[in-house]
């Protein structure tokens, strides 16, 4: 069987370490905001390139607190619009949502996946105060024309970059090409850590301020509350997995561009449309590929012992939760949602693998 992704093998590289370092944490007696959590985000800053990380609970909160602190600073308000992928995980909307903010959703390019630039600006309205771009499956999505429309029109960029950690745009890593960026740690993503984990950066000191009180009630001084906040804090256990962990990032996703440049190359099925290959703006958190016939290729990877997900089955705005969007229509994205399947990827395949699963998917007819 191979698996989608193996994650008692990823972790288990690494049992020694990371063994030492929870063993560190439990007899330092300091469980919170603590040691580890101030080494991880200044290893995580120096990774980035930024100036400031906060370690928070989980990807979407990371987001919530980055829209939260903006309305809190009054640069974005309850009722104003946030331009996001129409095709994203729908962690990225809940985040608007949560804040009383309205998604404006825009369609993706069906090559990229990722949020169509070019449709960016007609979706721009008085409200619009900024637009929440998503590196989906691990997938850079930037220009000097989103840059220039967030200039022109006084919008904030914020990223989502759950999926994209260590991916770069022109030599800047993701996380450092927007005013704020959310990371999310799940187990399953490129750093993941033994349970949730998430992080904010930014080079803007005082939303990070801001976003460190939100995440801690509100507060920056014990009992003296300056915002109604969340409890949204990265735990100390996590923050010493993960820093063990960002130390063997970059090998991982050189691994993952490895295996996609295989498939890439290797597999030659004319049901099967490939994804592209931008070098060093992917880092392949999720292989998809396409077919018309995806139920049938799925039984067929599965008859040959292969897991396969698909990400994802529903696209938000036909998500019962939004009752409000299900009467949209964005044909790029369900066209994308019916078609996508994500083939195993991940730092701990071996050679055989890789090959099987390029036979299997040729194989297929
Ligand atoms: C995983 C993910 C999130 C949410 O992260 P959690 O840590 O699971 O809360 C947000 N956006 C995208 C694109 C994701 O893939």
């Amino acid at each position: 069987m191979i698996k989608f992704l193996d994650l008692q093998k990823i972790n288990l590289r690494h049992d020694d370490q990371i063994k030492n370092r929870i063993h560190q944490v439990l007899s330092r007696g300091w469980y919170l905001l603590g040691e580890e959590n101030k080494i991880f985000e200044k290893n995580l800053s120096q990774y980035i390139g930024c100036k400031e990380v906060i370690g928070v609970a989980n990807g979407l909160d990371a987001l919530r607190l980055i829209l939260k602190a903006y309305i809190e600073l009054g640069i974005i308000q309850e009722g104003d619009e946030i331009i996001v992928p129409a095709n994203t995980y729908i962690a990225s909307i809940l985040a608007i949502t949560d804040n009383k903010l309205v998604p404006v959703l825009v369609e993706p390019e069906i090559n990229t996946y990722n949020i169509d630039i070019s449709k960016i600006e007609e979706a721009i309205t008085p409200k619009t105060k900024a637009v929440l771009i998503v590196h989906l499956y691990g997938r850079v999505v930037f220009s000097n024309d989103l840059q220039k429309i967030a200039k022109k029109y006084n919008l904030k960029l914020i990223e989502d970059n759950a999926q994209a950690i260590g991916a770069k745009y022109n030599g800047t890593k993701t996380g450092n090409l927007a005013d704020a960026a959310g990371f999310s740690f799940y187990p399953g993503k490129n750093l993941g850590a033994l349970g949730d984990g998430g992080a904010v950066s930014t080079n803007d000191a005082l939303l990070a301020k801001t976003i460190r009180a939100l995440a801690n009630y509100g507060s920056e001084e014990k009992y003296v509350n300056q915002f109604k906040g969340l409890n949204s804090r990265l735990d100390e256990i996590q923050a010493a997995v993960l820093d063990v962990k960002l130390q063997y990032l970059d090998a991982d996703n050189d691994i993952r561009r490895q295996i996609a440049e295989k498939y890439i190359s290797g597999i030659k099925n004319s049901k099967i449309i490939l994804p592209e290959n931008p070098k060093n703006e992917h880092v392949w958190h999720v292989f998809a590929v396409r077919t018309t016939e995806r139920e049938k290729f799925q039984k067929h990877l599965s008859e040959n012992e292969i897991q396969s997900l698909i990400h994802y089955p529903i696209p938000p705005h036909k998500q019962q939760a939004y009752k409000e969007l299900n009467h949209l229509s964005f044909p790029i994205t369900e066209h994308i949602h019916k078609e996508i399947i994500s083939l195993p990827i991940s730092p701990v395949m071996t050679e055989g693998e890789i090959d099987y699963v390029i036979k299997t998917v040729n194989e297929w007819q």
